[in-house]
């Protein structure tokens, strides 16, 4: 692991145009409010930017044509948050505790590591993975981070 201060709005921005040409093909739209201010954290770049790409793959796979995924990006004095949200079939209550488990697929060719690999990016961060959703509405995925101590 590289850990380096990265901003994650560069992240973010990375994960959008990757995932732009899957993303329109099924009509669905990628929104992303960012923060007021820079969010700088120690991260290695490239688990951070395949932490955020898991989750928004994931949205656009479970949504029907159409449909909208929203990124959102906040600051709190100590703590960077992000929230990815879609407007999918959402995941039944049941299933919401196997979501990070490896091998945990509902896809029949998923392999269901996506997200076990998500939860240990974020683990090896110091961060927080949670998961709300609601069947028939949609899936949130909240994150939070440390943000880099500044230099003062
Ligand atoms: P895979 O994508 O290979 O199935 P993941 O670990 O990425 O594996 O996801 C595990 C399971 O979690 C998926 O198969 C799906 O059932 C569920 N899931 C994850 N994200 C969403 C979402 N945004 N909406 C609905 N279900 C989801
Ligand atoms: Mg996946």
């Amino acid at each position: 692991i590289d850990f380096r201060i990265y901003s994650l709005h560069e992240c973010i921005l990375k994960v959008i145009a990757l995932m732009e040409s899957e993303a329109t093909r099924f009509g669905h739209q990628i929104h992303y409010k960012e923060a007021l201010d820079p969010v700088l954290l120690w991260m290695d770049q490239d688990k951070i930017t395949q932490l955020l790409l898991n989750i928004v793959k994931n949205a656009c796979e479970a949504m029907e044509e159409n449909g909208i995924v929203r990124m959102e990006l906040s600051l709190a004095p100590k703590t960077a948050t992000m929230i990815i949200q879609d407007n999918g079939p959402g995941i039944p209550s049941d299933q919401l505790e196997k979501i990070f488990h490896p091998f945990f697929t509902t896809k029949s060719n998923g392999t269901g590591l996506g997200l076990s690999i998500c939860y240990k990016i974020v683990q090896d961060h110091q961060g927080t993975i949670e998961v709300e959703s609601e069947p028939g509405k949609g899936t949130r995925f909240i994150l939070t981070f440390p943000l880099a101590e500044s230099e003062t």
